[in-house]
């Protein structure tokens, strides 16, 4: 699979639709295949512990879910042209589910949120088969293993945060009979209608990050992670930038 190397982790360079052709021959093949969202905070992160780079570089897709690893592509004339968002690659999930017929779990967030979540995306997307949900607060991971493999479940989100949802899926996934997982953040507070996203604009031109800063300038820390990485970035050895 076509893959870049940023500061020593895989980033992939499939858009949406490679992606859900990739996945339909690996779940044909019976093969479990993980979807992690990398951003440049994720990736200044694994440079600081060697464990969380192999969580990372261990999934199947590693997307580009942040506008900086995309800046990062074009500085080192790689082949990323746009963002993969771990929102918009769960909803085209969801829309694969409900067309092939596919059993869809969540697990994570609040009670009413998870329940929410579920019930608006059933309502968008007719025939999809949502079929069990768990909050993110369960103590029993034993039961709730029990309660997604008796659902039948063939693809699981996880909403914990990160790395939480990640180090949950590894921990978990050999023990369930699902094929894909996805950690998703906070995206069911999005499907539940209790967090926008930014307006379509500031998203199609990149700005998403800068809506978030204005709206919740408590990210101002988090976000000071762009520009360290780029800085980083260009200055990696070129050698490390392709895989
Ligand atoms: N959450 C959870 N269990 C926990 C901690 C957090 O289910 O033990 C949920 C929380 O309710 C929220 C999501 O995980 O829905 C965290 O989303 P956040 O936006 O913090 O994640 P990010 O997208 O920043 O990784």
């Amino acid at each position: 699979m076509k893959k870049e190397k940023y500061l020593g982790v895989y980033v992939s360079t499939l858009n949406y639709d490679e992606i859900i052709a990739d996945l339909k021959t690996r779940m044909a093949a019976g093969e479990k295949s993980t979807i992690i969202a990398v951003n440049p905070e994720k990736l200044i992160a694994a440079g600081k512990d060697e464990s969380v780079k192999e969580l990372i570089n261990s999934a199947t897709y590693q997307i580009p879910d942040g506008i900086g690893v995309v800046l990062a592509s074009k500085l080192k004339g790689g082949s990323i042209k746009s963002r993969v968002t771990g929102i918009d690659m769960m909803e085209r999930l969801i829309q694969f589910a409900a067309q092939e017929n596919h059993r869809v779990f969540l697990y994570g967030a609040k009670e009413e949120v998870v329940k929410k979540a579920k019930e608006n995306l059933e309502a968008k997307y007719p025939g999809l088969q949502i079929a069990g949900y768990s909050n993110g607060y369960v103590q029993d991971h034993e039961a709730l293993v029990k309660k997604i493999n008796d659902s039948g479940a063939d693809i699981l989100f996880v909403a914990l945060g990160s790395p939480r949802q990640e180090l949950w899926i590894k921990k978990y996934m050999n023990d369930l009979n699902v094929k894909v997982f996805q950690g998703v953040g906070g995206s069911f507070d999005v499907f539940a209608g209790h967090v926008k996203r930014a307006p379509k604009l500031f998203r199609n031109l990149g700005l998403e990050w800068f809506y978030r800063l204005i709206t919740d300038p408590k990210r101002f820390k988090r976000q000071l992670a762009l520009p360290h990485f780029l800085w980083k970035i260009l200055f990696e050895k070129s050698s490390s930038s392709k895989a």
